[in-house]
């Protein structure tokens, strides 16, 4: 039976590593993969996933009104596809999500999904927070805080380095870069000294 899968990690994690690893593996055995990335990242160009270690392949773009099931049934009216696999899934909208669910459940094809869990304030994704719902299994994709402890909450910075507290969920076209920090050093950063938050 086929599952659906989410793949969830911070910011720098190598997760876009990890699904091209894993989508390479496929293909090495002769089964084909369908990649889906969010439009609104065009760091690698529109229709790209690419890793920071150098490795990349060509994906189609979903938008927040796309019918994913519409659009994988006329991909696999063209060819097998034994799984498909979704970078940016933090930007799926609730819909896209069941729409992947039925995928899996009607036409029995794995969905793979990679995505940011929470956002720089702490909040998870519409997209992260159907997933953790709905996936058959979950995964983490690890990476560490300068401390060495697990990072699993993020900061946005401006071009000073300066931690930014608010803002819109998703940044485009900015300077803005981010850091992954364990939970007690992005509280620190945050200013959290207590109180309602603690
Ligand atoms: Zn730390």
């Amino acid at each position: 039976m086929a599952k659906l899968y989410f793949n969830y990690s911070t910011m720098n994690a190598g997760k876009s590593t990890v699904l091209l690893q894993a989508s390479h593996n496929y293909r090495e055995n002769n089964m084909q993969t369908y990649l889906l990335t969010a439009r609104i990242d065009d760091r690698a160009g529109t229709g790209r996933i690419a890793s920071r270690i150098g490795i990349g392949a060509e994906a189609d773009v979903f938008l927040p009104d796309d019918d994913l099931f519409e659009r994988i049934t006329a991909r696999l009216a063209e060819g097998d596809v034994a799984a498909i696999f979704v970078d940016e899934a933090q930007f799926l909208t609730r819909d896209q999500v069941w729409q992947l669910a039925r995928v899996v459940d009607d036409r029995n094809i794995p969905v793979l999904a990679y995505g940011l869990r929470v956002d720089f304030q702490g909040n998870l994704f519409p997209g992260s927070a159907t997933l953790l719902a709905l996936a058959d299994e979950m995964r983490e994709v690890r990476t560490i805080c300068q401390c060495g402890k697990k990072a699993t909450m993020v900061v946005r910075q401006d071009d000073q380095g300066n931690v930014l507290t608010e803002g819109d969920q998703v940044q485009i076209g900015g300077n803005e870069t981010y850091v992954s920090l364990c939970r007690r050093h992005w509280r620190e950063a945050m200013g959290d000294t207590g109180g309602a938050t603690r």
